[in-house]
């Protein structure tokens, strides 16, 4: 299939999918936030689940934590119109909880589907749901993050490249350095040579947030960084 026609069938599956009800998030949510960019991309960032910004916007990755992905693009030479913007659930979480197994499942087909029709070279993961997901391990984000791998996923291979989420970097200074660390790599990785990554304007301070119980303890950072997130409404 040409880049064309692929395009074609993304947008006429993004119709399709704008009225799922395959799983009970479709009670809550205000639309389905199916995915954005360049649907002929070389890069695909694929995230855990729309916030409250994307469910009113309709499109992926609306907060503080897009302007972040951003601005490490722009590091490196790449603009969010050239990427293409997907989550493991296209619909919000009540309370911006976790998503659930079941909700998952039933969201899967459409992330696979999107990967096979913009057929990108690298899809970077952003923390555990996503990279759980497309790589089929239970490792967790602060173990793998920056190893890239190839899997075939919906008959198309591709590096997967996990990272940890902008979300839970936004406050936790070593995780955004490891992030923008991962992210220099990434040229290298789409075969564009080396690029120099061009220095980010500085954030925020980082915040002292509560600590939310996991299970997982490879979580427990990404989830103290993502409850404040919540908090200050970034999801
Ligand atoms: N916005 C998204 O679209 N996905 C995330 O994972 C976080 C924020």
């Amino acid at each position: 299939m040409d880049a064309v026609t692929r395009s074609q069938a993304l947008a006429a599956y993004a119709a399709e999918t704008a009225g799922c009800l395959k799983c009970r998030l479709a009670e809550t949510r205000s639309q389905v936030v199916f995915g954005s960019g360049n649907p002929d991309a070389e890069l695909m960032i694929v995230g855990e689940a729309p916030g409250y910004h994307e469910d009113q916007g309709g499109l992926p990755f609306a907060g503080q934590a897009g302007e972040l992905l951003a601005q490490l693009l722009a590091g490196i030479g790449l603009t969010p119109d050239s990427v293409y913007f997907a989550n493991v659930l296209k619909c919000r979480p009540p309370q911006n909880r976790d998503p659930l197994e079941a909700e998952i499942a039933a969201c899967e087909p459409h992330l696979f589907r999107q990967i096979e029709l913009v057929r990108p070279h690298v899809v970077a993961t952003l923390g555990n749901f996503a990279t759980k997901l497309l790589s089929g391990r239970s490792l967790g984000i602060t173990r793998v993050h920056g190893q890239e791998q190839e899997v075939t996923l919906a008959s198309t291979t591709v590096l997967l490249y996990p990272l940890y989420h902008p979300a839970a970097a936004l406050y936790t200074p070593s995780m955004l350095k490891a992030l923008e660390d991962d992210f220099a790599r990434l040229p290298a990785l789409l075969g564009h040579g080396t690029v120099t990554p061009v220095a980010r304007a500085p954030l925020a301070p980082a915040l002292e947030v509560p600590r939310r119980r996991s299970e997982d303890p490879d979580r427990a950072d990404a989830d103290r960084a993502l409850v404040g997130a919540v908090q200050l409404g970034l999801f």
